[in-house]
């Protein structure tokens, strides 16, 4: 029977994985967004926001609207839909908030029009959102919200998605009140890197995914390094050194940067450990008085589940 209204979980993600700018992603299991979606009999789009981060519920200024417009243009559907969104993924946090509203509007039609499309069209028509939200069309956030777990995109375009299955490891997200625009942390970016530096960079993005797909957790750590974007990028994130050096030597595998920042994650193979890291967030952010969310959970295996 095809379902008239639906209630979705959709889950916060870690872009870039440290070593794999662009093309690695995480789901995790805190925050999530909750969102309810369901058929309306005109071809019209209305979206309510049932929290307080002044986004826009306009259609066309809504990634939620984009993406919904997109698959009704392409199956040429007569009837609209109503969504609400109950957000608690900050916008703006590196925890891919657009591409969990864009994420789930693609994987609630597809469910609400009784399952027409695959996992990977769902993220073709997802990924408008990330276009209307960043300017770019990456899958890097939007493919392990609704796939789960870690997801490879080996190519945007054409798109092509490897999932990777992943050790049930434990991650600390924090994610401390300091404003970084996307755009300005794209900006610092250098546009050429050293042939020494992308050898070294190889070289940890290939043992990532071998002790990913092994269950090889110390080969895990060993490759959690980037030599490439976390030199710069870090800068504008207070207190970044000293809360990765501090979760290393308390038992963290390794981590860094989440998404473009400031939120910023660590792996670790015990809850003890991943808690006692949270607490070192806490303070070392609690020092320079800076308020901040810290999220202990799994590796979100799921991804996107209807409530
Ligand atoms: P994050 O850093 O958590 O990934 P994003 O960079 O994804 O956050 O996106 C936030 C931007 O997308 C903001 O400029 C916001 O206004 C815009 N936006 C539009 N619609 C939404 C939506 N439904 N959810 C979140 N952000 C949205």
């Amino acid at each position: 029977m095809i379902k008239k209204e639906i209630q979705l979980k959709v889950p916060a993600t870690v872009a870039n994985l440290v070593c794999g700018f662009d093309i690695l992603g995480m789901a995790i299991h805190e925050p999530y967004d909750e969102m309810e979606l369901r058929l309306l009999s005109d071809p019209i789009i209305k979206i309510k926001h049932l929290d307080d981060f002044g986004l826009p519920e306009k259609a066309e200024k809504n990634v939620v609207g984009v993406v919904l417009r997109k698959i009704m243009e392409h199956t040429q559907m007569k009837q609209g839909f109503e969504v609400i969104i109950k957000k608690n993924i900050k916008p703006g946090s590196g925890l891919g908030s657009s591409a969990a509203s864009a994420a789930g509007a693609a994987f609630g039609a597809n469910v609400l029009l009784g399952k027409p499309f695959s996992y990977p069209q769902l993220v073709y028509f997802a990924i408008y959102g990330e276009e209307l939200a960043s300017g770019t069309r990456h899958a890097d956030n939007i493919a392990p919200c609704i796939y789960g777990g870690i997801t490879l995109v080996k190519s945007s375009r054409p798109l092509d998605i490897i999932p990777l299955t992943s050790p049930d490891l434990l991650v600390t997200a924090v994610h401390p009140q300091v404003e970084i625009k996307t755009s300005d942390a794209r900006q610092i970016l250098k546009n050429k890197i050293p042939l020494k530096d992308a050898v070294t960079q190889w070289g940890n993005i290939a043992g990532l995914i071998t002790g990913i797909l092994k269950n090889d957790v110390d080969l895990i750590g060993r490759s959690l390094n980037d030599v490439v974007i976390e030199p710069t990028r870090s800068i504008l994130i207070p207190k970044f050194s000293e809360i990765k050096e501090k979760s290393i030597l308390e038992g963290a595998l390794g981590g860094g940067i989440s998404g473009s920042g400031p939120s910023i994650f660590m792996l670790s193979k015990k809850k003890e450990t991943a808690e006692k890291i949270a607490k070192i967030m806490c303070e070392e952010y609690r020092k320079i008085g800076v308020r901040q969310y810290v999220y202990v959970s799994k590796i979100n295996q799921q991804g996107i589940t209807i409530l």
